[in-house]
């Protein structure tokens, strides 16, 4: 805990206490300049596998069922509540039409993957990770607030207009280098 001239430091110290590990390779996806910190926590737990879906809780004996509240037709688990749920397909569908791109749906893996091509300073890359954190959480939110006898509080047609509340930063994004 001492530097190299026998002084004790804080720094030292905690860098002789905690525990090191390898860099995920999927941190500037969770963590960038302008995230949304309640976002970016979903999405860094939901990478930790520890966000409690239903295959999640069923593990633990804690539901008898697995059925998605978002759709009641499949089990629930990351891959299809993010991205295979009928309801979150209408989501980034409607999202990608709005971008004019087309929608390839694929695995939660996958998809981080093909995520982190977006790991710049550039506008379009902060604004393309926004919009996917934004997302994932409010597909999340969505479906806490169903699971917990709340009525809906978004159709997915709704959340296609995301690229108009991102657009408030963008003058912000567009003085910074890329
Ligand atoms: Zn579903």
């Amino acid at each position: 805990m001492d530097d190299v001239h026998g002084v004790f430091s804080v720094r030292n110290a905690w860098e002789s206490l905690r525990l090191r590990c390898l860099r995920v390779t999927w941190y500037h996806i969770v963590w960038f300049p302008k995230c949304i910190p309640r976002h970016a926590f979903i999405l860094w737990l939901t990478n930790l596998d520890g966000i409690y879906t239903q295959t999640k809780l069923l593990r633990f004996g804690l539901v008898q069922s697995m059925c998605c509240v978002l759709c009641g037709c499949s089990v629930e688990d990351l891959d299809h509540l993010f991205f295979a749920c009928p309801f979150s397909e209408r989501v980034w569908h409607a999202l990608h039409a709005k971008c004019n791109s087309p929608w390839v749906q694929r695995s939660w893996a996958d998809t981080l993957s093909w995520m982190e091509q977006f790991c710049g300073r550039s506008m379009e890359s902060i604004v393309i990770r926004l919009m996917f954190v934004a997302l994932i959480y409010a597909i999340w939110r969505e479906r806490n607030v169903r699971t917990h006898g709340e009525a809906p509080k978004n159709e997915p047609t709704d959340w296609a207009n995301l690229p108009n509340r991102t657009e408030r930063i963008e003058p912000e994004l567009e003085s910074e280098p890329n």
